[in-house]
């Protein structure tokens, strides 16, 4: 479960899908938090699974402060002896709050920390800024040093543009070398703020290449989105490949998003606080593949079962229609067939 405890953060990424207007900076009641923990947690209970996995994500957690995450790992803790399911938290932070004090405190509660890193310094201060416009490089860095020092298991994630696709192998290389064993490359948002820095179909297949080479040099490391596309592959799908929005998400209201990204009404599928779920939108939105898959471009695509009409946020933030293919289409279709090639073009 992705949960967002606050509604700010302290950079302004250029490339950030949270509204300028959602940047407001309130904490999540820690009473609502409990409350939401120990309705996840029954939910848990009720489908005989005893481990929850938590995801500190979507603006800044950072924000919320080390006595805030203090408070959590006790509610943790009192709900684990209540009724015994336990968690494992994960958090995606920017990096840039991170000292001491937090490294020992995630090191000790055994939190898994990604954090956000766009390559080198170039790469990272162009579209990672703070509100006055200066790069955030050196302060992630710095909170990166410190992880590792304190020995904090981690990973690194980088939003795939076109400042930084040439230099994927050199960007995951240097992080391999120094003990980084999953990296992330996360495909961008395709929205108007975002188009012209979306790497080509071309350019993503470059990406490919040069993380499929990365793979060989580093057997040891988990790199995505390579892993992502073949598993889909393979028939393990994620939330893009799966064509349903599956990445569930909490914002600070207790609200329920099929999309951990959205805060759409289209993906509003009820509340944790409030106790209520729309089991008629949620059939909708789990009806997408279904659906594409019969109609238009999707329906004789040769790549369908594996892509199954790609991300339904990429497509409604487009087209504000999620019954759309995703616009990144091109850059999977190339993607896949490219990989089937590297298997003997087996597949399709
Ligand atoms: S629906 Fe798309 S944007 Fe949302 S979590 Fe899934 S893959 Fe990501
Ligand atoms: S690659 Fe494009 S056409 Fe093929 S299933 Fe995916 S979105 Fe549809």
């Amino acid at each position: 479960m992705n949960i967002q405890i606050v509604d700010g953060c302290n950079l302004r990424c250029k490339y950030c899908y949270v509204k300028e207007k959602e940047n407001a900076n309130n904490v999540m009641n820690i009473k609502d938090f409990k409350k939401i923990l120990m309705n996840y947690a029954l939910n848990l209970k009720n489908r005989k699974i005893f481990y929850g996995h938590i995801y500190f994500h979507d603006c800044e957690p950072l924000l919320a402060g080390l006595e805030y995450f203090k408070k959590i790992i006790k509610i943790e803790g009192e709900i684990y002896k209540k009724i015994g399911i336990k968690f494992k938290n994960y958090i995606v932070t920017n990096g840039t709050l991170i000292n001491k004090k937090w490294a020992e405190f995630f090191l000790k509660t055994n939190f898994m920390v990604y954090i956000s890193i766009d390559g080198f310094k170039d790469h990272h201060d162009y579209f990672r800024v703070f509100s006055d416009g200066s790069g955030s490089y050196l302060k992630t860095i710095d909170g990166y040093k410190i992880l590792k020092e304190v020995g904090v298991p981690m990973g690194v994630s980088s939003t795939l543009t076109k400042i930084n696709c040439r230099d994927v192998y050199k960007i995951g290389e240097f992080f391999a070398i120094d003990g980084i064993k999953l990296i992330s490359f996360a495909f961008l948002l395709p929205d108007e703020k975002t188009k012209k820095y979306l790497p080509s179909a071309d350019e993503h297949i470059s990406v490919f290449k040069q993380l499929i080479t990365l793979n060989k040099k580093f057997k040891n490391i988990v790199i995505y989105p390579l892993k992502t596309l073949i598993n889909a592959m393979k028939g393990w799908f994620d939330c893009r490949f799966s064509g349903k929005p599956i990445s569930y998400g909490i914002d600070i209201n207790g609200n329920l998003y099929a999309c951990h990204r959205s805060r759409d009404d289209e993906f509003l599928i009820g509340n944790y606080i409030e106790g209520w779920f729309d089991s008629d939108k949620f059939k909708k939105l789990m009806f997408r593949p279904t659906y594409l898959k019969t109609v238009g471009e999707c329906k004789n695509c040769s790549v369908k079962n594996y892509c199954n009409g790609g991300c339904a946020y990429s497509a409604y933030t487009r087209y504000k229609n999620i019954f759309r293919k995703d616009p990144l289409c091109e850059i999977y279709k190339k993607a896949f067939l490219y990989l089937d090639t590297l298997t003997g073009g087996t597949l399709f």
